[in-house]
């Protein structure tokens, strides 16, 4: 499994971790299976959220990685709802609760909401000094969420920006994700699947991703998070419900494209026109 560290953190992390929402109306057992064999594949970094399943999926993740705590790089959020300063704080204590662990390594807000980010960030760094969380970051903040971000939090604080980023939906290139480059900050690229989009193998686009697979003897979800991945910033967290899954989608962190099959997929999955706005789920 390729690693690559995580925006200004200094820290190495998979490039293919595990997303876990909605795992509350899977199979538990199922599910739990899927994490332990994604972290055997070496997908370490594991993505949740106090939002997810109203904390079922913290405690299901918390079962996950009982007695592994160590070997995984867990990231939980905050609801923008709970973002206030003593808000965060709590919610931060209400997650490891769930997650029966001692620390976050990474806790971001989950999307841009009405309290200050001075206040949340403010919570962020309080946690940060009492050992409660390693690193934050943020999700779904568009370039000028972004930047105004930056400007509070400090200079190489942000350790990632949370985004939509599929075949289909490629928006981030226009401006996201070269800020992020400019300011060290990882990509860390949600539903890479498009959360229920992937693209219908019967397409024009759909067949070239299959012709591509089938050279590398891959599978075309391989494929598609290998070419999500081919910018340096950026990680995926793709979502498994079954270890099946799991270690297909683990074995992408070892795959290589060649130039051409990037840009046979760039041009099969257009980037498209910037519309000025983030799309998020
Ligand atoms: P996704 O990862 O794009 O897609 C998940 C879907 O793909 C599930 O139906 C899953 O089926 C299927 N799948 C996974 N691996 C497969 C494989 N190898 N072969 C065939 N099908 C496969 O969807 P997502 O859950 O929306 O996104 C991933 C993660 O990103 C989330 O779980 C969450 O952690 C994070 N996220 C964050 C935000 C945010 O606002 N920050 C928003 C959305 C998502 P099974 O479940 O049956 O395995």
């Amino acid at each position: 499994m390729e690693q690559r560290v995580l925006g200004s953190t200094g820290v190495a992390i998979p490039v293919v971790g595990q997303g876990t929402w909605q795992m509350e109306i899977d199979d538990e057992a199922a599910c739990i299976d899927a994490i332990r064999r994604g972290i055997d594949a070496g997908m370490t970094h594991i993505d949740t959220a106090e939002m997810y399943g109203s904390g079922a999926v913290e405690a299901l993740v918390g079962k996950a990685i009982a007695g592994r705590r160590d070997e995984v790089f867990l990231a939980s959020k905050v609801l923008p709802s709970n973002a206030s300063y003593s808000g965060t704080i709590a919610a931060c204590e209400r997650s490891l609760e769930q997650l029966r662990t001692d620390r976050l390594d990474l806790y971001l807000l989950h999307w841009p909401g009405q309290h200050p980010l001075e206040e949340t960030f403010r919570a962020f760094k309080d946690l940060r000094a009492q050992g409660k969380i390693r690193y934050f970051g943020v999700s779904n903040f568009d370039q000028a969420e972004l930047s105004k971000a930056i400007a509070i939090a400090g200079a190489r604080e942000i350790a990632c920006n949370q985004v939509l980023y599929h075949l289909l939906e490629r928006s981030i290139e226009h401006r996201v994700l070269p800020l992020c480059e400019r300011h060290g900050i990882a990509v860390v690229a949600y539903s890479p699947f498009g959360s229920g989009r992937f693209p219908a193998p019967g397409s024009t686009a759909g067949r070239v991703l299959a012709s591509i697979a089938a050279a590398h003897h891959v599978t075309p979800r391989q494929i598609a998070l290998r070419f999500l991945l081919r910018r340096q910033p950026t990680f995926v967290i793709p979502k498994a419900a079954s270890a099946a899954h799991a270690l297909d989608n683990a074995a992408a962190g070892d795959l290589r494209l060649s130039n051409e099959d990037v840009a046979r997929l760039e041009t099969a999955f257009p980037l498209g026109r910037d519309r000025g706005v983030l799309p998020t789920l």
